[in-house]
């Protein structure tokens, strides 16, 4: 307690005493006890006027701004000021500061401001609290969305949690798994700093089916095997988002027989423990190697039945020399020469029911609807089974990119892994080009001509091309000439492609 309010009390006291003995002297109406009324109230005025001039004499300390102050950590304290007074006179020289405030540590800190008169030590005292009111922060160490198929596939990869105050909280952060529904989890984090301010962070997690394994083959995804050779199977990888390495899960099927021309599919399949399948494919194309030991002419004739057919038969067979015809459609009356060209032991291949680059080349489904129909058309007027083909202008024609775009390079792969062996051309007669003379044909034909390899050449079969017919006796004689020898195209014909 103060000396101010001690004489607040005790003038209060004496006032009430006073008071009493006015109210004992009228009751008494001037009776025995006037003396003591008299003494009484006497004594009262006087410890009045004594505190009085006590509170007068009291030096007054006046502190400026707040006398309870918060400031957080780290804040900056200043001094905002004091002042004291004694009487009316202006004492705040005579004041001491003591205390510190540490505005780094957390606490209750006392500033005291004395003022000494006389023995007497008079104080008055300012509280500032340093306090830490910020909350930790949290940082989740992966996504904050996290999708998996299953539940027990999510993996914790946990949280980092510090504080302005504290420093490194990470310790003290707690997990916990919240279920929202069947598709959607919560993972809570929360923590708590030593002043109590809390934080809290949710990561999200989605439960969905989703990603299947990947599938890396070994080795290249077609590979090519020389006929009567052997395969080898590489192998492959298999790895998935939940499952990790799945290798030994995956099944592999699709045989290969090296025996016979033609295109295989090993398929390479996995299943991951949600059930997402994938499979992928690798082609083995067992073909015919080249001989170089044998100087091959395959001449082949596109475009036919014509009325030129019967003539380029007659030659043919006059030499004996076979051939192959890639044929378009053909009418009834047509189907003799088309039997005689079996009968006589040339080979047929399929060009193409149709030959118009716009209908053929729309669609995948359009060209091999297109072969097929062909294809079984032939089989059935002659049951002869056609496994070759020629596209109509080459497989490296651009031609039909103006009605499907990058439509070659999709169907070469369709036709062989549907079993046809398609050839293009390794010389060419020029015959497509105008009306060339038979001398000009036998020209480009000799002149791309080599040795030690098969020879595919193109030619026409066409009412149009009457001098294609003038120039086959002369090659066929160029040829014998130089120890070329003619071949249908059979299995034992390595596939020339552009
Ligand atoms: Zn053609």
């Amino acid at each position: 307690m103060g000396n101010l309010e001690l004489n607040l009390i005790i003038i209060g006291s004496a006032l009430i005493l006073s008071g009493l003995s006015v109210f004992l002297f009228y009751k008494n109406k001037l009776g025995k006890n006037i003396m003591l009324a008299v003494v009484s109230a006497s004594l009262s005025i006087a410890i009045t006027v004594v505190a009085l001039i006590s509170i007068l004499l009291e030096p007054k300390i006046t502190l400026k701004g707040s006398y309870k102050m918060e400031i957080p950590v780290f804040g900056e304290y200043t001094e905002s000021g004091y002042s004291a007074t004694l009487g009316n006179d202006d004492v705040t020289d005579a004041v001491t500061v003591s205390g510190k405030v540490d505005t780094s540590v957390v606490g209750k800190y006392n500033i005291t401001y004395s003022y000494k008169n006389g023995k007497k030590v008079y104080k008055a005292t300012r509280t500032v609290n340093v306090t830490d009111k910020v909350a930790p922060e949290i940082k989740l160490n992966g996504k904050n969305k996290i999708i998996v198929s299953d539940m027990k596939f999510y993996k914790e990869s946990g949280a980092a949690a510090t504080d302005n105050y504290d420093g490194e909280l990470t310790e003290n952060i707690k997990i916990t798994k919240k279920k929202i529904n069947d598709e959607k989890y919560n993972i809570i984090y929360t923590v708590t700093d030593l002043s109590g301010n809390k934080s809290t962070l949710i990561r999200e997690i989605e439960i969905k089916d989703i990603v299947a394994p990947v599938i890396t083959l070994k080795g290249k995804s077609t590979i090519y095997i020389n006929v009567g050779g052997k395969y080898t199977e590489q192998g492959a990888t298999a790895k998935d988002d939940m499952d990790g390495d799945v290798t030994d899960k995956l099944k592999i099927s699709g045989s290969v027989n090296t025996a016979i021309l033609g295109t295989y599919i090993r398929s390479y399949s996995v299943t991951d423990s949600c059930g997402n399948k994938k499979t992928v494919t690798r082609r083995v194309v067992v073909r015919v190697p080249e001989d170089p030991t044998k100087n091959r002419i395959c001449l082949t004739f596109d475009d036919g039945p014509s009325n030129v057919t019967i003539t380029v038969l007659d030659i043919l067979k006059k030499n004996n020399v076979k051939a192959t015809f890639f044929i378009c459609n053909y009418d009834k009356s047509k189907l003799p020469i088309i039997k005689r060209m079996i009968n006589e032991g040339h080979a047929i291949g399929i060009h193409g029911y149709s030959h118009d680059y716009a209908t053929i080349y729309k669609s995948e489904t359009a060209f091999m609807n297109n072969i097929n129909k062909l294809h079984d058309k032939l089989y059935k007027d002659t049951g002869y089974d056609s496994k070759i083909m020629r596209f109509p202008g080459g497989s490296s024609n651009t031609v039909s990119n103006r009605y499907s775009s990058g439509i070659m390079k999709k169907l070469k792969v369709r036709v062989t892994n549907e079993g046809w062996r398609y050839f293009d051309w390794n010389v060419s007669s020029g015959d497509a080009s105008g009306s060339l003379s038979s001398n000009a044909i036998y020209k480009n034909t000799i002149n791309g001509l080599k040795k030690k390899r098969t020879n595919v050449v193109l030619m026409h079969d066409l009412g149009t091309k009457k001098t294609t017919a003038g120039a086959l006796q002369k090659i066929i004689d160029y040829a014998n000439d130089n120890s070329y020898s003619f071949w249908a195209i059979d299995d034992s014909i390595p596939q020339i492609v552009h």
